[in-house]
């Protein structure tokens, strides 16, 4: 099943199918009880918006161990964890705006997790009953102010520096997925979800052993080797086998 989010007087959740987009009036993080109503909308006549408003984005650095060597990196012995704010949010189609403080912002494709249920201290055999599903991320990351400020969160958190979607999947086994980005139609990372150095069942275990995960916040689960700098103007696609593809121009402000 699809999920995504809609955009109107009020932003709706809602099931996407091949009739369209329905809206899910009575949705509610945690609550498994999907019941769409009214007409379905044609898809393309829907805005969409990140499918989640998550409390909080936990990131991981360094989960592709070729990603890892490419910026000169050892491979971690555990998942090194970073947070994005939820205000660097961004819809699919939005713009990714370019900050004159850095020189050098780069794409970072990623599956993002969605969590379902409050998880703390979860058995990794048990992860995926805390998943809501799986969505596509680009985690951008300004490179030359993370290497300057050595800590990640200036480099990680402009406005725009999180786009998500364009819907979350439920039913999907994500431990061998292509993950693809291409920037104006040229492929750039072209990699599989197997090559993760800890898979999603490790990540839940180890994050929620730290802090409480909460329905909708979302877990992004690292980028395969090939990142590089956006320019003005550039189209940037994430796709990932079974979800679809998040598209995002970027734009120096
Ligand atoms: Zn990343």
């Amino acid at each position: 099943m699809k999920i995504c989010r809609i955009d109107g007087p009020v932003p709706r959740m809602a099931v996407l199918d091949e009739r369209g987009v329905h809206r899910l009036p009575d949705f509610h993080w945690g609550d498994p009880s999907i019941v769409p109503a009214g007409d379905p909308m044609p898809l393309d006549e829907a805005k969409l918006l990140a499918p989640v408003t998550p409390g909080k984005i936990v990131a991981v650095g360094r989960n592709y161990a070729e990603h890892a060597k490419e910026l000169g990196n050892e491979v971690p012995s555990e998942p090194i964890l970073f947070l994005k704010p939820p205000s660097s949010l961004l819809a699919p189609g939005g713009a990714i705006e370019m900050p004159a403080a850095s020189s050098r912002v780069d794409f970072e494709g990623e599956l993002a997790i969605v969590i379902g249920r409050r998880a703390k201290n979860v058995d990794a055999a048990r992860w995926r009953e805390f998943v809501f599903g799986f969505t596509c991320a680009n985690d951008v990351t300004a490179r030359d102010l993370q290497k300057k400020d050595v800590q990640f969160t200036r480099g990680k958190s402009f406005d725009t520096f999180c786009p998500l979607g364009p819907w979350i999947e439920t039913d999907l086994d994500p431990s061998d997925l292509a993950i693809r980005t291409r920037v104006n139609g040229e492929s750039k990372q072209d990699g599989r979800t197997s090559q993760m150095v800890f898979q999603p069942a490790a990540l839940i275990a180890f994050i929620s052993s730290i802090m409480t995960l909460e329905p909708g916040d979302v877990i992004l689960t690292g980028t395969p080797s090939g990142i590089g700098p956006l320019a003005d103007g550039d189209t940037v696609e994430v796709e990932i086998d079974g979800i679809g593809t998040l598209r995002n121009h970027a734009r120096r402000s």
